[in-house]
């Protein structure tokens, strides 16, 4: 998708406002922002009316109204509602970062695509497990290799990374939240385009979306993939890849933040998820460029249609 218009006045900074003010937006968005010369916090639209000392609005047009130098969102809500938040701002002109998923579901993520195309605006729906250090060069030692097998373990404790946070058990993501993340890599890692072959998902009998999941899938190599994902992790977390090609394994631990060659640590650059996303984010609007894959996203479907559901024990935030 490109286009050739956009809002933001050459050489100044990108005015740009944050949608949804949570974890995600305090912990990332906002001081990523700050370090980027290429923008500058503008406002927020925050229904809770988050005091972040600038201008906070309710709903997007609010904020176009009154900052028409703004031209671009971040929205850093909930997956559901996003397809409508996006299609807001981009009928309002501004380009736009969305968090990971970029939707609900994914018909709406395909709808979301298809309001970026030909509107004149630039989407940027972000992968940020991507945009670790470790993919790019784990993408280029896959390249021209033989695979064996590939292992994913991303297991951490949804207490501690989406504290009291209940949209992540209602119907849908779920553990797939963070694995979702695990499978952004693998797409961008692996040669051959994914497929699903089995998958077992573990609901907490007082919860509507799954706590655990394991996958089979097989890459169009027929390179198989075992993926094991849980959201009840306590103690040390766990975000790590194996990939097997003859005697070597390379493995990218801390969701991609390291990378090992047959256990010996290789250097990598030090540059942040986040603030790569903002620097890809900048090229894209002076590019007047949109970047949607759902590939992942796709995956996730998948898992949610072959899937075998099985019964937990009850889901405790304070247990
Ligand atoms: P969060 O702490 O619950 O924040 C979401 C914010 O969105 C809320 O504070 C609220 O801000 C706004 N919001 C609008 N409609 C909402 C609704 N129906 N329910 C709840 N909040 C609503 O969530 P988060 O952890 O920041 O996650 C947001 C997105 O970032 C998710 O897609 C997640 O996958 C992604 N993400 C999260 C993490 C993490 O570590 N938590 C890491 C990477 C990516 P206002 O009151 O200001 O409107």
């Amino acid at each position: 998708m490109a286009s050739t218009v956009g809002n933001a006045a050459p050489g100044k900074p990108i005015a740009i406002a944050v949608v949804g003010i949570g974890k995600i937006a305090r912990d990332q968005h906002l001081p990523t922002i700050a370090g980027n010369d290429r923008f500058r916090f503008a406002a927020t639209v925050s229904l809770s009316g988050a005091n972040e000392g600038v201008p906070t609005f309710k709903t997007i047009p609010e904020m176009v109204a009154a900052c028409p130098d703004v031209s671009a969102v971040a929205i850093c809500t909930p997956p559901r509602g996003r397809l409508a938040l996006i299609r807001e701002a981009l009928a309002h002109g501004l380009d736009v970062l969305v968090e990971k998923p970029p939707a609900a579901t994914l018909s709406e993520a395909e709808a979301i695509a298809a309001a970026a195309s030909g509107s004149g605006r630039v989407l940027y729906a972000t992968w940020h497990s991507r945009a670790a250090p470790g993919v790019e060069p784990a993408r280029e030692w896959v390249s021209g290799r033989n695979l064996d097998k590939v292992t994913v373990a991303w297991k951490e404790d949804v207490r501690v990374w989406h504290p009291g946070q209940e949209w992540i058990w209602e119907p849908g993501i779920g553990v797939f939240d963070p694995g979702i993340n695990a499978l952004s890599i693998l797409t961008r890692v692996l040669p051959a385009p994914l497929l699903l072959d089995e998958a077992t998902l573990g609901f907490p009998e007082n919860k509507a979306a799954p706590i655990e999941a394991a996958l089979k899938l097989t890459d169009a190599a027929g390179v198989p993939v075992e993926v094991d994902f849980n959201f009840d992790q306590r103690g040390p977390q766990t975000w790590e890849i194996a990939i097997t090609s003859g005697d070597d394994t390379l493995r990218l631990t801390h969701g991609g933040g390291k990378m090992e060659l047959n256990a010996v640590e290789q250097p990598l650059s030090s540059e942040g998820e986040y603030p790569r996303l903002y620097a890809r984010f900048a090229e894209l609007i002076d590019a007047r460029q949109s970047e949607v894959d759902l590939s992942p996203f796709r995956l996730v479907a998948d898992a949610f249609l072959l899937g075998r559901r099985t019964t937990l024990a009850a889901f405790d935030w304070n247990g």
